[in-house]
């Protein structure tokens, strides 16, 4: 079977204090892979004692953010009072739905990151449910064809990742140190994503990095990868999302009403955004990107 693969450069973006990170989701050619609507690559970097990734007390809604630590330590905090570090081969998941405020912070004492950061969108029925947090320190893990995979989210065969979802999609992470081969299966009904995190990936005659996202719609039952040596790549995928969502700073929403209300509520200081314990920074949200255009 041969899949049109479609490469679409990742672009680059400022989360601020010189943290830069390659923005594979959303850009211009592919807003959405299933529910996933966002992945930003941060890293591999290395920083001086007290920097890389510090970002102030921000709301989300109608989303779950989805982090895969790869190097490094970060702190969680949010609204509901969780506080967690992440350590590399972790999986953070929050869930938004109606609100909830949160902070992230590289350890004083951390001197690397390399993470991906997802959001998923939620569906409308699930949009406005009530917010939760889980920490997953422990996945599925297995070695095939000199690769050791890691479920990240949804189901592969007969495993589960224990993240809790609200859309039919899979979350995957492959690495192998020495070069290799693996004949991956894949949902017939799932369109995919593939970014190198580290090293290079052969599909057929063409080669993708970590600068080239590798996209592909439904319809293909297996896909060929072949590895360079020390390559890690992500895997996600989902059944189409029904519709695309709006998407405005830190909110998803399925109506500009539902985005416009959430922006009024965090700039008034509404208690459906509440207070993250610890944190001193709050960030302002930019104005909504309709209005006045
Ligand atoms: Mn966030």
């Amino acid at each position: 079977m041969s899949t049109r693969i479609e490469r679409i450069e990742p672009r680059e973006a400022d989360l601020g204090e010189g943290m830069r990170v390659r923005r594979a989701l959303p850009t211009r050619q592919r807003r959405m892979i299933g529910a996933w609507c966002f992945l930003d690559h941060a890293g591999p970097v290395e920083f001086a004692p007290g920097g890389g990734m510090h970002v102030g007390a921000h709301p989300h809604i109608t989303l779950q953010t989805f982090t895969w630590l790869i190097d490094g330590e970060v702190l969680h905090r949010d609204s509901l009072g969780n506080e967690q570090v992440i350590r590399p081969g972790q999986v953070n998941l929050m869930t938004a739905g109606h609100g909830i405020v949160h902070t992230e912070d590289s350890l004083p004492e951390a001197r690397r990151l390399h993470a991906a950061q997802l959001w998923i969108a939620l569906p409308p029925d699930q949009a406005d449910c009530p917010p939760a947090f889980e920490h997953h320190p422990v996945l599925p893990q297995w070695e095939q064809d000199g690769c050791t995979l890691t479920l990240l989210a949804g189901h592969h065969g007969q495993r589960q990742s224990p993240a809790r979802l609200h859309s039919p999609l899979i979350g995957l992470d492959i690495c192998c140190r020495s070069a290799a081969e693996l004949d991956l299966p894949l949902d017939p009904s799932f369109e995919y994503g593939i970014l190198p995190l580290e090293g290079s990936l052969h599909i057929g005659e063409e080669t993708f990095d970590s600068t080239a996202f590798a996209c592909f719609d439904p319809g293909t039952d297996s896909i060929r990868l072949q590895l360079a040596a020390d390559t890690r790549l992500l895997v996600i995928g989902g059944v189409p999302f029904a519709q695309p969502v709006l998407m405005a700073w830190n909110f998803v929403g399925h109506s500009r009403e539902a985005i416009v209300a959430a922006q009024n509520d965090w700039e008034t200081g509404n208690p459906r955004f509440g207070p993250v314990e610890g944190s001193t920074r709050r960030l302002v949200a930019p104005p909504l990107p309709w209005i006045g255009s």
